[in-house]
């Protein structure tokens, strides 16, 4: 494996390093950082401390004690970083599906009199639902429109609220120009909320430098937190006083233990807090943003794209039924790659079978993600080689990898 070690920013991004504080199964090739991080190795110790040192001894007064309370602000400051954020312009908590409805709902309010959300064809079907479920409650005629993803700038017209996109598509990692687009939609006077499920962690982002008003986003995926690991919400510092959360819970209360009958919004971000948040998902989130802290994101990108181009590279060279899926381009797609394969399903669980994971999309998309983290050079070379075999032999034919699972 090549070290991929140089100083920026200050920080000396080793990725031999932060590969050995990752647990992977003896005999797994794991391309699929971009559904669900691996483990930190990390991870049994803290949580271990959390059980005994914490929950079991603290019990009520970890709040107060272990500064349980503050957690969804400092985890929001630690993120910060990687997605080009101010301080406390961030909170974490709750799921990815929720702080899209609530990022989306208090976009809308900022716009009364509009009533069109923006979206694209190409996003993940939960962030649309949210919307419409959205739409429902409102009960105004609000309409939900999905243009093709390449058609979306020109459907910002002046007779648009919110604008609601993916950046990078989990899909075929297609990316919007996140700045072109905001200057585009706030020249018509419209509101932008970003889901950065594919991009936190995989790609520099910059909602400062963009101008961003809102962006969401999941832990679980690039970030490593886990299996339903929480997610978070971002608002622009311009947006934070006069913001109206939709999801006025009394986590966002301007003081949670005065227990008033009304609500009345906290003065900050902590408005976008809602209840009790997962304070065991949280200590996982804190050891993989332990090993974040030792990279930029510059040097994850760069390595992200040398593995990614070497894996497009071998496969079209040696598995010539595959067609690339994700743009050609690296600076156009995020960290994931896509190839597609009519018989793409059964051929990622032949795959998967060797210890090659990565996942399917339908109709026919088989994705592979390219995380520096913790895939090196050398595990690309070697999944390339199964799934030459695996096309060459044809063993995707067998009838065992047809069958669907419930979760693909
Ligand atoms: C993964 C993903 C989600 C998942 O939402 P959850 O509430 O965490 O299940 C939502 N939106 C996008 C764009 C995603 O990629």
């Amino acid at each position: 494996m090549t070290s991929n070690a140089h100083v920026e920013d200050g920080i000396l991004s080793d990725f031999n390093a932060t590969r050995e504080q990752f647990f992977i199964p003896e005999g797994v090739i794991y391309l699929n950082g971009n559904s669900l991080g691996p483990m930190p190795r990390g991870t049994e110790a803290a949580l271990s401390d959390f059980l005994h040192n914490e929950w079991g001894t603290e019990l009520i007064r970890g709040w107060n004690t272990k500064d349980w309370f503050n957690q969804s602000n400092t985890l929001g400051n630690r993120l910060a970083r990687l997605i080009g954020a101010e301080p406390d312009t961030v909170v974490v908590g709750d799921t990815l599906s929720i702080k899209v409805f609530q990022a989306v709902a208090s976009a809308l309010a900022m716009r009364p009199e509009r009533r069109i959300i923006l979206s694209d064809s190409g996003n993940f079907p939960t962030d649309l639902y949210m919307a419409e479920g959205l739409i429902k409650l409102k009960d105004k005629g609000i309409e939900l429109r999905t243009p093709d993803p390449e058609a979306v700038e020109e459907h910002i017209t002046e007779d648009v609220a919110v604008v609601m996109v993916t950046e990078v598509d989990y899909r075929t990692g297609r990316i919007h120009n996140m700045k072109r687009l905001i200057e585009k939609a706030h020249g018509v006077g419209a509101v932008v909320v970003w889901d950065l499920a594919h991009s936190a962690g995989a790609i520099p982002v910059d909602l400062a430098g963009c101008n961003a008003d809102f962006a969401v986003g999941c832990t679980y995926k690039y970030l490593n937190a886990g299996p339903g690991g929480p997610a978070f919400i971002y608002v622009a510092p311009r947006h934070i006083d006069t913001v109206e959360p939709a999801l006025s819970g009394w986590h966002g209360h301007a003081a949670p233990f005065a227990f008033d009958l009304g609500y009345r919004p906290a003065g900050n971000i902590e408005k976008m807090r809602i209840g009790t948040p997962p304070v065991a998902a949280f200590k996982i989130l804190s050891v993989s943003l332990d090993i974040w802290d030792q990279v930029s994101m510059q040097d994850v990108r760069d390595a992200s794209i040398d593995l990614s181009e070497t894996f497009i590279r071998e496969v079209e060279a040696r598995c010539t039924q595959l067609q690339l899926a994700s743009p050609r381009d690296p600076l156009q797609r995020g960290s994931q790659v896509s190839f597609a394969f009519e018989h793409g399903y059964a051929c990622m669980q032949a795959l998967i079978d060797r210890g090659v994971i990565g996942d399917f999309r339908a109709p026919d998309i088989m994705r592979f993600g390219f995380t520096p983290l913790f895939i090196g050079k050398s595990d690309v070379l070697a999944a390339v080689d199964i799934l030459e075999d695996i096309m060459t032999s044809e063993t995707w034919r067998n009838e065992k990898f047809h069958r669907k699972s419930l979760v693909t």
